[in-house]
């Protein structure tokens, strides 16, 4: 399988070049140059297979000229044992014909865990096999962080960097990204919000002098192989529920747009999913456009579902690549009219989206009557972002097809909205029960790209 820029204008790389590379150098995103399609009969074969198998079957095609069969077995097996749960995504009914599918198992309460502990093991077998080391740099609104020093802590042939914004995320995530003590992990507070430290990144990769110096990494949900890695649950949540025999739809809580467009894979992979339903807080610049407004950048408002705090989807690329056609041309135009504020989506890139997405946005009340009402009606206590899903899922449903939202993190991540919202103060699992008595380790940095490449350059490992 070949890879390919959203912006055409990048060379083509395998599986393993273009997970290790990250962002494309024409400023694009990597796609498979094809996306391979299972037969009814194959996605039919998956239901009720362990997590592990299904995601095997799912992703070989996508990397097999990377990585043998078994060593990849081995990576999937090592990737998940972390998790507190078997059925890795459980699904849990919420009333007639919507359920929610538990993505915060993980290590570090979240779905991110599902992507970034894959790419850990990944990464590892892929640098030791060519005896080289890198350095990961990516900027988090507060649960991809974590998930990352997670899965990266301790390996010798990396080291991480992770920018969040200062002061915007909750004291569990921050203490999730502080907490760590090995050698190759470094926390940055830089003051300026979630756009801000993307754009840091981003900033680092066109900076090709800093970028080969450093040998610069990314796993940003921009990483293909993050995307390749949330494909999975959607095979195994909707065959559990009777795909390919009748279709499903999802909602998902979307920041980045990177795990909707894992669902749109998945569905162009003929998985039959009916509807993709797209859930904002009050940062609605999805929503907007899908609304047929435009893609016009707004001011980050900080809001309890903190997660999706995010004026520019980056994975939001990907779906108008397709949507324009597989028009690279179109698309790098349109990127850079993004520089100036936004752009509008022709009439025909517009049709092509309706045909999958649909859209909702809600407000703080809204979230927090969502816990509260999903608490007493259902037993069941949602994190923010969750909530934000379950209100839009529970606006689009339709009485013959079941609705999947996605359940991204674990309550006791948000724990001051939860308590708000339902009295009821979410604990953390025991297995973390003692992340408010360990030490932090952070560094305070201006939004300045100078100064965080400075401290990159001499903070990283002979
Ligand atoms: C990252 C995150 C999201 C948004 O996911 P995207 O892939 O960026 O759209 C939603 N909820 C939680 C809890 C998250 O951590």
């Amino acid at each position: 399988m070949k890879y390919i820029s959203t912006r055409g204008q990048a060379p083509e790389l395998t599986f393993e070049e273009a997970m290790l590379t990250g962002l494309a150098r024409d400023g694009g995103l990597y796609l498979p140059a094809e996306i391979p399609v299972m037969s009814q009969d194959e996605i039919a074969a998956l239901a009720g297979l362990p997590y592990e198998e299904i995601a095997f079957r799912v992703m070989w095609p996508y990397v097999s000229g990377s990585f043998a069969e078994d060593e990849f077995k081995q990576i999937i097996a090592r990737a998940y044992e972390g998790f507190g749960h078997d059925a890795r995504a459980p699904l849990k009914q919420l009333n007639e014909n919507h359920f929610l599918l538990e993505l915060f198992h993980g290590p570090t309460l979240a779905f991110k865990d599902f992507a970034m502990q894959l790419i850990g093991q990944l990464f590892q077998v892929a640098l030791k096999r060519r005896g080289e080391r890198v350095t990961i740099v990516g900027a988090t609104s507060g649960d991809t962080g974590s998930a990352a020093i997670e899965a990266f802590r301790g390996l010798d042939a990396v080291d991480v960097f992770i920018l969040f914004p200062h002061g915007r995320v909750s004291e569990v995530q921050r203490r999730q990204m502080t907490t760590p003590a090995d050698s190759n992990v470094h926390a940055l507070a830089v003051d300026g919000d979630f756009d801000d430290c993307q754009a840091a990144v981003k900033d680092m990769f066109n900076d090709f002098d800093f970028r080969d110096g450093v040998k610069l990494a990314g796993v940003n949900s921009i990483n293909f192989a993050r995307v390749l890695a949330q494909v999975v649950y959607y095979f195994s949540a909707a065959t559990n529920l009777g795909a390919p025999h009748r279709k499903v739809s999802f909602t998902v809580p979307t920041g980045n747009f990177g795990d909707i467009f894992a669902g749109y894979i998945a569905k162009r992979m003929g998985l039959p999913i009916d509807r993709l339903v797209v859930a904002t807080n009050q940062n609605d610049i999805l929503h907007r456009c899908l609304s047929g407004e435009g893609y016009f950048k707004g001011d980050t408002i900080p809001s309890i579902s903190p997660s999706m705090d995010i004026q520019v989807s980056s994975n939001f690329e990907r779906a108008l690549y397709y949507a324009y056609g597989e028009d690279g041309a179109a698309v790098a135009q349109l990127m850079d009219e993004l520089k100036t504020g936004g752009f509008n989506v022709s009439q025909g890139a517009m049709e092509a989206l309706r045909e999958n997405f649909d859209s909702g946005r809600v407000s703080e009340d809204e979230t927090l009557a969502t816990i509260e009402h999903t608490l007493a009606h259902s037993a069941e206590l949602v994190c923010p972002h969750t909530a934000v899903g379950i209100k839009v899922a529970e606006d689009h449903r339709a009485t013959d097809v079941p609705m999947i939202t996605l359940a991204t993190a674990h309550p006791a991540k948000f724990p001051a909205a939860v308590e708000k919202a339902s009295d009821v103060h979410p604990p953390l699992p025991s297995r973390m029960s003692d992340l408010y008595e360990r030490p932090e380790r952070v560094t305070r940095i201006a939004n300045d790209l100078g100064a965080i490449e400075d401290h990159i350059k001499r903070h990283i490992a002979e």
